[in-house]
């Protein structure tokens, strides 16, 4: 069993570090906020008083933090994990931030004699407390192998998907596919309510023809064809908008970065970002659906 110190302990970070420790590890927490190290401790997490005293014993360091600047900052700035944690532990980060923090954090910790892998998730606030998170994990094999049994106790799959920064490379990749098809998949209900068809007839047909998706089949922005889709339950998320949101944003950095040509993934960052400034940034991304037709956020 392994002693990993945890820093992050929000709504994703709490519930993956209390599985490590239901999973036998040795785990000792910090977090920014004294109320997430409240609400940590009061669940038995020990906690550190700062950073560095949560990871100078561990052979792991985990973080689970908002964005690239937290990770960098943490890694290198004040909080100097790298400079406080042993020589040869691992850093596994698993936030979703841009790819090129990504692979500064890295760098910055092989450099100082550390493995490391990015790891962000996907199965969101669910999957952290059920442990079924999916892994998308970039680095070195030798940190992929020691990381896995480490996030077995976190989640159901981990897919090493290369290099530094290749964990986020899929995972922003990935969400720039659900966020446009959530949105074709709306623009579709939104035509067929036009045209006079029902909801569950174009259901019926799309979700056993060529227009079938994970957007159509299990989260359907409509009420009624999938019962347990957000749409049921007033675009409760799920997964929030304000989230798909951030990582469009990122897919739609990385694109300009490289030189990928992604214009629905443009077009549909913006549609996210219109609807959120609307102050519907706390439904379901699904609530798009409500947006397209005209009724921005009026839950059926
Ligand atoms: P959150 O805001 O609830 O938690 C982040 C925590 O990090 C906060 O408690 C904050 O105080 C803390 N923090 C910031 N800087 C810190 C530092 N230097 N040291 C210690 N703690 C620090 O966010 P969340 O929902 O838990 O998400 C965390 C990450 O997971 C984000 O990158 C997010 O994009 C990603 N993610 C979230 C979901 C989701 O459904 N919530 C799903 C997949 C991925």
């Amino acid at each position: 069993m392994a002693t990993i110190g945890f820093l992050g302990l929000g709504n994703m970070g709490r519930p993956m570090a209390l599985n490590l420790v239901k999973a036998g590890h040795k785990v000792t927490g910090f977090d920014l906020s004294k109320a997430a190290c409240d609400a940590a401790a009061a669940d038995g997490l020990p906690i550190a008083a700062d950073g560095a005293g949560a990871v100078k014993d561990a052979e792991i360091v985990i973080t689970m933090l908002p964005a690239g600047k937290h990770v960098v900052g943490a890694y290198t700035g004040t909080m100097n994990l790298l400079g406080a944690a042993k020589h040869g532990t691992l850093f596994i980060d698993c936030s979703t931030i841009d790819i090129a923090s990504a692979r500064t954090a890295a760098k910055a910790a092989t450099d100082k004699g550390m493995l490391a892998v990015d790891a962000p998730v996907s199965g969101g606030v669910g999957g952290a407390a059920g442990a079924t998170l999916t892994f998308m994990v970039g680095g070195a094999d030798e940190a992929f192998t020691k990381a896995k049994p480490i996030l077995e106790a976190m989640g159901k799959k981990i897919v090493h998907c290369g290099g530094a920064g290749n964990g986020q490379a899929a995972k922003i990749c990935n969400n720039m596919i659900l966020g446009i098809s959530m949105i074709a998949v709306s623009e579709g209900f939104v035509l067929a309510k036009k045209l006079g068809l029902s909801e569950q007839a174009l259901f019926d047909v799309s979700s056993t023809s060529s227009g079938q998706c994970w957007s159509l089949n299990t989260y359907c922005p409509v009420p009624g064809p999938v019962p347990t889709s957000p749409a049921n339950r007033a675009y409760q998320p799920g997964f929030a908008t304000d989230l798909m949101l951030k990582d469009m944003k990122l897919s739609q950095e990385a694109a300009q970065d490289n030189g990928a040509v992604t214009p629905l993934g443009a077009a549909a960052s913006k549609l996210y970002e219109l609807f959120a400034a609307q102050g519907h940034g706390g439904m379901d991304f699904s609530a798009i659906v409500t947006f397209l037709n005209g009724t921005p956020g009026k839950a059926p």
